[in-house]
């Protein structure tokens, strides 16, 4: 066991000096081209320059994953647990899916389960991510449909999509960090290779499971299923 996780731990820094070296390459080779052709002409200059802020936030993003994920992993850091407004989250998670959209999709919320106990910002990482990714993985002109309710288990989200899907092989590895299907698309959408192992984090943290159907070409549910025992009954 100690083996294998000093190999994870060795793969995770080849993985993120690998990722972190690719968008550093360009800004320094823009920067070196800026340092030695002070005349250059404004339209490439402030193309440039543009193409340097892209990748600085690439870098951005994949920093304040890798530091979300080490404070999640973090033994210290108990789950801080409250009463979350669940439609007040998910109102706020479709309006973040409806901004990544564009209007490009059509995104729609069914809200007919209970509250939940847990942390509000974890959940928010968590159910924010699967949503994005329905957005980013669903073509133009897709649905993205995201459900909260009851089962006999427990209280239920589903996020799904009628996007590109994922083949079998790969549903079993989606949550390792920097695991992607399709490398060009998840940069291409300013993904981090990230998300979904954070999502199996906060969701581990919550006694919940995680469940993906997908067929390719079709598109992908993502379940999460908690506990009954994170159920907050009707109060009124
Ligand atoms: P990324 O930042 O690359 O999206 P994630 O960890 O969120 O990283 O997802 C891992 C991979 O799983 C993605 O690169 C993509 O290949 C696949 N994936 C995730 N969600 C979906 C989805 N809704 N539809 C199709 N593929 C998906």
């Amino acid at each position: 066991d100690l083996e294998r996780l000093d190999q994870m731990r060795r793969d995770f820094i080849a993985n993120a000096s690998h990722e972190l070296r690719t968008p550093l390459t360009v800004i320094n080779g823009f920067l070196e081209i800026a340092a030695n052709q002070p005349e250059l002409d404004e339209p490439t200059r402030s193309c440039h320059m543009k193409l340097m802020v892209e990748q600085g936030q690439r870098m951005q993003h994949l920093v304040e994953d890798m530091l979300v994920l080490t404070r999640l992993e973090s033994m210290d850091y108990p789950l801080r647990e409250e009463v979350i407004n669940v439609r007040e989250l998910l109102q706020n998670i479709e309006a973040e899916a409806n901004a990544l959209s564009g209007g490009r999709h059509q995104i729609s919320l069914v809200i007919e389960g209970p509250d939940l106990r847990g942390n509000t910002e974890e959940l928010r990482s968590a159910i924010g991510n699967l949503v994005s990714n329905a957005v980013r993985y669903t073509p133009d002109g897709g649905q993205v449909e995201i459900r909260w309710f009851e089962t006999q288990q427990g209280p239920c989200c589903t996020v799904s999509d009628t996007g590109i899907g994922i083949s079998h092989e790969h549903l079993s590895r989606l949550t390792e960090r920097f695991y992607r299907v399709d490398k060009s698309r998840s940069r291409e959408t300013k993904g981090t290779g990230l998300g979904l192992a954070i999502v199996k984090h906060v969701l581990m943290r919550h006694d919940a499971q995680l469940q993906i159907q997908s067929e390719e070409g079709k598109g992908s549910r993502f379940t999460i299923q908690f506990p009954r025992s994170a159920m907050v009954l009707d109060q009124s």
